[in-house]
């Protein structure tokens, strides 16, 4: 029905107005474009579905018997293994699956930044993993080691420690802040990776623009208003870029700051920003930014921080009460635990390296995907998978084919997956994008963002939430309400 009212929107409201046709005599247009999008939606995502399903990888004959799959991770990775899984339940009706994770929602991360700019609800970009994956058993709980020996899983549920014994076992358990152990990073620096991370930056923010508005010492007020990003990939662009545009459009109601006084840095350690993009729209996107009046410190990065500054690596000491950690993350550790629960072995730093099929090396019934995982890059022979959502969407899909082969005596066949490219909002309806070979800047590139994102964001519910949230910021300043608790807390810190 989106749909319908998506072709209403654009083609009766607002092209054949344009035409010159009356807007009230094409209103009971809306009713027949409702059941056109009714029937069409289903039936694309039905073709869509039986396309998924034709490659399947049972093999002819009988199942294995009851078999138990445990999925660790409810994130991108873990959440399309567990659909796949879903969709093959027709040949599978043997096949137990249980996903576990600390979080009882998949986290849109794309979005996250908008939740930290205040232009989306915090709560609209968590898709819960019972409507996800309604026929997958699901436990919300941590994960603190795997025992490869006994096949079991051990887990803290509240106060409880329980094991969940697997047949299989897929590692989807996504990455962590790596602080690089920077003398005070870990407890002065602010993450976005988390929905509590977006939502305490934004009160952050919003709590050093109440401190400035009442500060008299021209020093303190630059401290407070002085806001440090380290990393100039995707995300630390994306979030100063965000925070610029949250703070500028929310001035109006601190009447002692003035327009000129924030100051935003962006430190990268490379010459330029955006690395994986190629040199004119990263010429671009630096363009945008600078034009700004946001700075960009290349060639240098955080050496370390405290309360009261931010530390550059060629000596500089920045005055500042606000910095931003996207300079670097590292796979989740996944502990290897021994039978009486104690911790073995960790493979500490590392991704979890597996073979092509995303089976772990050396082992026949662990298996990885996303960002906890060494994926060999078949499309980019020598490299491994770049730690993207749309990998681990993919990586998810195919890790479940795989199993099931295995189960059911198939080959498991090698991951491949061309990335389909990179989108970046710049802030102030601007972005930059790469998709198939082709280059997208300004308005255009910013409009694609959103369409794509808005697409992907799973389940109609939420999509209509979000478009809600984009159309009310078009008509009403942010909101400033502080929604958290004032003590800044650090965040888990993996030093
Ligand atoms: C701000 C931001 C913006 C991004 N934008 C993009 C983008 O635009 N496009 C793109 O392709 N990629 C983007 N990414 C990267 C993308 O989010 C990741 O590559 C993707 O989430 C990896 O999927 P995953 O399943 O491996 O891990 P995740 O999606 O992180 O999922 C891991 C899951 O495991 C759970 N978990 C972890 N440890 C435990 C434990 N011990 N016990 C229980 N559960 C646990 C977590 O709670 C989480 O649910 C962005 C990332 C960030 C942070």
């Amino acid at each position: 029905m989106c749909i319908g009212v998506l072709v209403w929107a654009i083609l009766v409201l607002t092209l054949l107005p344009a035409l010159g046709a009356s807007v009230a005599a094409l209103f009971p247009t809306l009713l027949g474009a409702l059941c056109a999008g009714g029937v069409v939606g289903p039936g694309v995502q039905a073709a869509l579905r039986a396309g998924r399903s034709r490659r399947l990888p049972v093999a002819a004959g009988a199942g294995p018997g009851r078999r138990r799959v445990v999925i660790l991770g409810g994130g991108f990775g873990g959440v399309s293994a567990a659909k796949r899984f879903e969709q093959l339940l027709p040949w599978t009706p043997w096949l137990d699956v249980t996903l576990v994770s600390q979080r009882n929602y998949l986290l849109f991360t794309p979005m996250l930044a908008e939740v930290a700019a205040g232009s989306v609800e915090a709560g609209n970009v968590g898709v819960p993993l019972r409507a996800a994956c309604p026929r997958t058993r699901f436990r919300r709980a941590e994960v603190l080691g795997v025992d490869p020996d006994r096949k079991v899983v051990h887990l803290r549920r509240g106060d409880a420690l329980e094991t969940l014994p697997y047949d299989h076992l897929v590692l989807a358990l996504g990455a962590v802040p790596n602080f690089r152990n920077l003398p005070g990073v870990a407890t002065s620096a602010l993450t976005l990776a988390t929905l509590e991370d977006a939502r305490r930056l934004r009160d952050h923010v919003l709590g050093r623009l109440e401190q400035a508005d009442h500060e008299p010492d021209p020093a303190e007020r630059r401290r407070w208003l002085t806001f440090v990003v380290a990393g100039g990939g995707f995300a630390g662009t994306e979030a100063v870029a965000s925070l610029f545009d949250l703070v500028h459009s929310v001035l109006r109601y601190f009447p002692h700051v003035r327009a000129s006084e924030p100051r935003f840095i962006l430190v990268h350690s490379r010459d330029r920003i955006l690395p994986e993009l190629g040199d004119r729209l990263a010429g671009y996107a630096s363009g945008k930014l600078v034009g700004r009046g946001i700075e960009l410190r290349l060639g240098v990065t955080v050496a370390g921080a405290d309360a009261d500054g931010v530390e550059l690596s060629d000596g500089e000491r920045v005055a500042a009460r606000t910095l931003v950690w996207a300079a670097g993350t590292r796979p989740s550790p996944v502990p290897v635990v021994g039978p009486e629960g104690g911790r073995r072995a960790d493979p500490g730093q590392g991704a979890v390296p597996v073979e092509r099929t995303l089976r772990v090396r050396g082992r026949r019934d662990i298996w990885a995907v996303g960002d906890c995982a060494r994926v060999p890059d078949l499309a980019r022979p020598g490299t491994t998978c770049p730690p993207t959502a749309q990998h681990a969407v993919r990586q998810g899909r195919a890790v479940a084919d795989n199993v099931v082969a295995a189960l059911t005596g198939a080959a498991p066949e090698p991951f491949r997956f061309h990335g389909l490219g990179f989108l970046v909002p710049l802030g102030r309806q601007s972005a930059a994008a790469e998709l198939r070979g082709m280059r997208f800047s300004g308005l255009p590139a910013w409009l694609l963002w959103r369409g794509i994102y808005l697409w992907k964001l799973p389940g109609p519910q939420k999509r209509l939430r979000v478009l809600l949230d984009w159309t009310i910021e078009l008509l009403f300043p942010r909101d400033i309400a502080l929604t958290t608790s004032e003590r800044h807390q650090a965040p888990q810190a993996v030093e």
